[in-house]
Formats: C-alpha cells, structure tokens, sequence
C-alpha cells in the first residue's frame, strides 16, 4: 500500500571534488533506480564535448544567471571554479511534491544553503582513494583545459575539508563497493519514519500511528 503524497520524496546531495568520480556513481545510481530525478542545474560553464544543453545542464550566460538569481529562481547558487551554478527553485518543489526523490549534484557551498531551507536533505560527500587518484582522473578524463584541471587540483584541499558537515562518506576506491554503498544509504533513508509516514498515510492511520511529519 502506498499513497504517494505531498513531500514524501527524499532530497539527496551529492557532493565531492573534481575528479572523485561522483558523475560516473550517480549516473550508475540513476539506472539502477530510475524512480530518482537528476536535478539539472544552470550553469554559465562553457559545454564539454558531448554535453548537451537541458541534459547535463542548462547552460547559459552571465548576464542571464545572475537575473535568475535575482529574481529568486534559484533554490541555491555558489561561484564553483569560476563559473554560476544553481538549481532551479521550481523544479524541485514540482518534483518532491509529486513524491519523487531528487538528486543534487552540487558543491558543499549549495548543500548548506539546501540543508537551510530542507533540514531532512540526506548529504553524500564522495572522497577520493587519494589525492595521486583524483589528480589522475582529471588528467585522464581530457575534457578540461589545462589550466582548469590545475584549478580544480588546487580547490580540492578547501573542497574536502567540508566532508565533516555531511551525514554519510564514501571512499570511491573501488566502484562496485562505492556504488552499493550509496544505493545503501538511497534505500535506507526511504526507510526513515518521515518518509515511510509521508508514502503510506493510509496505514499509518489504520494501524493508528500519529505522525508528527513537519
Ligand atoms: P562541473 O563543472 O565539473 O560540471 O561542476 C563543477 C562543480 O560544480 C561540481 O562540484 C558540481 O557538483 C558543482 N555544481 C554543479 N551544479 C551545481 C549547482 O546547481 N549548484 C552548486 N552549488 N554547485 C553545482
């Protein structure tokens, strides 16, 4: 029995530096379990081969973010390396009031703006094996000039020293690992009270549970 209503989708952050692999896990997360939305963020970063816009993001101008984010649109936004990005306000109330879970792919300065305004958001921070490993992973993925990689290199450090403000940690040293771990913690906080209240009013009524869901 399950009566989908108003809030019961769980909100996730996944967050890590550049290079942790976190792209290639959440992607391997989503086909697992397709009943989670992606959030699609906008960001002022040029496109890399093969991204698309709508797809990996919507990707817009300057000029542009920063009306958005005037004007309110987004539910956070942060300066990453250099470039806007930030999550569309709208999209995710639709998404959750429909009883979907979503996912963020953002930077830990977004999750603590999200955990402000959703205080049951569910924060993943993703660490690399190393520093040795995440250097190399930028270099082998080639999509990023030069000195890009260098930056993000350089940004890991002040990156990871946020791991500390998240619930759960995992060590991307090896995927498969990494990967049921994460579908663990996906598949453990839909088991939560609030959730399993917020999925299944009918019997949490008929077995006489009171809820207190705020
Ligand atoms: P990339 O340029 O590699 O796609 O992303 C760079 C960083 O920006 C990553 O840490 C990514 O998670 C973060 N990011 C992507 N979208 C958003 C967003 O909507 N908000 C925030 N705060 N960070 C984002």
């Amino acid at each position: 029995m399950s009566d989908a209503k108003s809030s019961s989708g769980s909100l996730f952050m996944v967050v890590a530096p550049s290079g942790a692999g976190k792209s290639t896990l959440v992607n391997a997360l989503l086909a697992q379990e397709p009943a989670i939305k992606l959030s699609i963020s906008y960001t002022t970063r040029t496109p890399r081969p093969k991204e698309q816009h709508g797809c990996e993001y919507y990707f817009t101008s300057v000029e542009d973010f920063l009306v958005r984010r005037e004007s309110g649109e987004f539910l956070e936004s942060a300066e990453v390396h250099g470039n806007y990005y930030g999550t569309s306000r709208l999209l995710i109330a639709e998404q959750m009031n429909a009883g979907t879970d979503v996912l963020l792919e953002i930077d830990w300065q977004g999750a603590q703006q999200v955990k402000k305004q959703f205080p049951h958001a569910v924060g993943i921070f993703i660490l690399p094996p190393s520093i040795d490993a995440l250097e190399e992973r930028l270099n082998k993925r080639g999509q990023d000039e030069p000195h890009v990689i260098t930056r993000r290199i350089l940004a890991a450090g002040s990156e990871i020293a946020h791991a500390s403000e998240f619930e759960y940690v995992i060590i991307n040293q090896e995927f498969a690992t990494a990967l049921s771990e994460l579908t663990a913690i996906v598949k453990a906080t839909r088991c939560r009270f609030v959730q399993q209240a917020a999925r299944n009013t009918s019997l949490f009524a008929q077995l006489g549970i009171h809820a207190n869901l705020s």
